[in-house]
């Protein structure tokens, strides 16, 4: 699925997770809103964007040191790896 040169997190990658319901974990605990959602791609976790106001897929990342996200918007196809910053459409 991914083109050469892409890092080994994006690599590892062979199925994407796809999100269960199409809401921020986290921002429906708080009754917060959020602007786009993403995947987390190692525990499958929906969080929200860098848009949001409380950045929560971002801050999943930090804490769980898990990598990869992919867009959960309907039409958009990508991954992307935090230690790497690289971004890639499958
Ligand atoms: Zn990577
Ligand atoms: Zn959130
Ligand atoms: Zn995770």
């Amino acid at each position: 699925m991914a083109a050469n040169g892409v890092c080994d997190h994006l690599r590892a990658i062979t199925t994407v997770k796809h999100p269960k319901r199409y809401v921020c974990e986290e921002c429906e605990k708080i009754g917060s809103d959020w602007v786009h959602l993403r995947i987390c791609q190692s525990c499958g976790a929906t969080l929200c964007c860098n848009d949001s106001p409380n950045k929560h897929a971002t801050q999943h990342a930090h804490k769980s040191g898990h990598p990869v996200i992919a867009s959960a918007e309907r039409g958009e196809r990508w991954l992307y790896c935090y230690p790497d910053d690289e971004i890639v459409e499958y």
